[in-house]
């Protein structure tokens, strides 16, 4: 039996819903990137239809959306290259400028072009300088065939809303000039669930959509999207005293019933979880003892009715959420669903 996630329709249907209601006027651009967040991109249907525009990386993944979609794509890492800009213009997206170099591949488009540009408000990742902004409006304004649909910027700490450069950020943004005339973007999911007064024109929800907290707490009303599950293929009774798996990095303190469970770091289960992350085993919240292997882990099982066969939920129910299990492997839920391999099945359920 293999390692299954099931992706359930109605939840990302209940997300969106939820960001609507909170963002009033705001239209919504759904990030679907990576895979929709590791969810698979035909598995989000919900969203594809229920947002007014979709973002995804790269060429690749917009290629892959444009057969599902009309709507409009953004491409967030915007394009390197004339052969890049062609390919996006025949795909229709939408492209994001962040660099003077991609002004110089664009200015002379025949080709109507909607851009999005993004500034550096303080990240220091991505983003036109402030000082570089009015350069490149010069230089875009000499061709018609250009529209500016919007100026972006990205927070770097929007996941601490007490963190003080939040607030610096918006106000460097908001006295640009430009950002008097042009719509504004620069809410991800954690400034959307923090401040409303950085909702602007556009909105970017991401891990949200998928049902997971972007802060260290959690979100009850999120509806975890994603149910990840693994059979147990083997059950084994071991002494006190007796060691678990590569390195032996478990002893059982006493006579102990170990599930095997079919899924491993190969599957994208985090090789770095400890000891006693929880594993959710007919309803009951059992540890993971010993070292993750490459199609494998363990559990106790000692105090739960269990055989072969049972399901073990790795993550993705009210009573064990991806941000527990993302905690126990000292690393964010957004790498957990993201990177899951290309052995798991994915199924849309309702
Ligand atoms: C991925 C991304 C987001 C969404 O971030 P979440 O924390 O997942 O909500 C928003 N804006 C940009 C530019 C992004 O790349």
């Amino acid at each position: 039996m293999p390692v299954v996630a099931t992706i359930s329709q109605s939840a990302l249907a209940e997300n969106l819903a939820s960001i609507k209601a909170k963002c009033g006027k705001a239209k919504i651009v759904s990030m679907v990137k990576a895979a929709a967040y590791g969810h698979q991109i035909e598995m989000v249907a919900p969203i594809i239809k229920g947002s007014d525009f979709l973002a995804v990386s790269n060429l690749a993944e917009a290629t892959k959306l444009r057969r599902l979609t009309t709507k409009p794509i953004l491409l967030l890492l915007g394009v390197a290259n004339t052969a890049e800009l062609t390919a996006a213009i025949s795909l229709k997206c939408h492209i994001t400028i962040f660099d003077l170099h991609q002004i110089e591949i664009i200015k002379n488009t025949k080709t109507k072009l909607n851009i999005w540009l993004k500034v550096d408000s303080g990240m220091r990742r991505l983003g036109l300088l402030p000082q570089q902004i009015s350069e490149a409006l010069d230089t875009i304004s000499t061709n018609p065939k250009i529209n500016i649909v919007c100026l972006m910027s990205h927070f770097a700490s929007a996941d601490e809303p007490k963190n003080p450069t939040n607030n610096s950020q918006i106000t460097r943004f908001k006295k640009l000039p430009a950002a008097k005339k042009l719509k504004l973007s620069m809410a991800n999911s954690a400034a959307i669930l923090s401040r409303e007064d950085a909702a602007f024109d556009f909105i970017r929800p991401g891990i949200m959509l998928y049902g997971i907290s972007p802060f260290e707490w959690m979100y009850e009303y999120l509806q975890p999207a994603m149910q990840l599950s693994a059979p147990i293929i083997s059950l084994k009774t071991i002494k006190k005293g007796e060691q678990v798996g590569y390195g032996g990095t478990w002893t059982a303190s006493k006579k102990s019933t170990i599930a095997i469970i079919g899924i491993g770091y190969a599957d994208g289960y985090p090789r770095h979880a400890q000891n006693s992350t929880p594993i959710l085993i007919n309803k009951v919240i059992c540890p993971l003892v010993g070292r993750v292997s490459m199609d494998l882990i363990m559990a106790d099982v000692s105090k739960i009715k269990v055989k072969v066969g049972d399901l073990a939920i790795l993550w993705g129910d009210k009573e064990l959420r991806v941000e527990e299990v993302a905690k126990s492997s000292n690393t964010i839920a957004y790498e957990l669903v993201s990177r899951l391999n290309s052995r798991v099945i994915f199924t849309a359920v309702e």
